[in-house]
């Protein structure tokens, strides 16, 4: 049996060493999150709030946790104190929630802009021209307790690499466009999370800065 330990050393040795992976832990136990840890893993991701507290509360508190599914605006309080960031941002609405949850904590949270780029209608996320709107709005200038660090994408899910492809230079050509315009001068622009277990290696290629895996560290998941 291949164990997570060496699904993590394999990892480590295919990916370029400054590429941030972000291990998503859905569906999976404590303690086969904390045999990852063992290894020397830091960041971890989850889908949903009520997954991710129990987690929080029995995981070592050095852990960088990611939201990385979609965030209900009820729900941003439960993880506001503790979250290192939120990766599926898809409206100013949302970010006016967590700013606003982010003054109550006395921090600020990181925070990346979904971008849709796939051809499912199901796959939450924002157009270019949404995320412009954001940051041309009063609101979102006034906004102290976030901090803005990039993008994040979910591909299609097919086999078909040239269409993965064709979606990460899309993904990556808006993160381009956005900080051309808006942050020219400041590095903390600066992530495209891009690429799963099935699609990192294109997602690299494609200039992908974090990458976040599931089936790969810790195998199939059972629903
Ligand atoms: C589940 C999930 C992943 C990881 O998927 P794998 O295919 O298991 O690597 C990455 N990102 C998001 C948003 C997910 O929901």
């Amino acid at each position: 049996m291949v164990t997570i330990s060496e699904n993590y050393k394999k990892m480590l040795d295919a990916i370029p060493s400054n590429l941030k992976i972000v291990a998503i832990g859905k569906t999976k136990s404590p303690d086969e999150i904390l045999s990852l840890y063992d290894c020397g893993q830091r960041i971890f991701g989850e889908t949903r709030v009520q997954e991710l507290l129990p987690k929080y509360e029995k995981l070592p508190k050095d852990i960088k946790w990611h939201m990385v599914g979609h965030l209900q605006r009820n729900k941003v309080k439960y993880i506001a104190p503790f979250i290192d960031m939120i990766q599926s941002v898809d409206s100013l609405k949302l970010l006016n929630v967590i700013n606003k949850e982010g003054l109550k904590n006395e921090r600020v949270i990181n925070c990346l802009f979904q971008i849709h780029i796939a051809e499912e209608e199901t796959k939450f996320g924002m157009t270019m021209d949404e995320v412009l709107r954001i940051m041309e709005s009063d609101e979102f200038r006034q906004m102290k307790n976030i901090s803005v660090k990039g993008v994040m994408a979910m591909a299609t899910f097919t086999d078909n690499e040239k269409q993965i492809r064709k979606e990460f230079k899309a993904l990556k050509t808006i993160f381009e466009k956005v900080k051309e315009k808006y942050f020219r001068s400041d590095d903390v622009f600066s992530e495209i999370s891009m690429g799963m277990s099935s699609d990192y290696e294109i997602a690299i290629e494609e200039g992908s800065t974090m990458v976040r895996i599931g089936t790969a560290l810790f195998g199939e998941r059972q629903y």
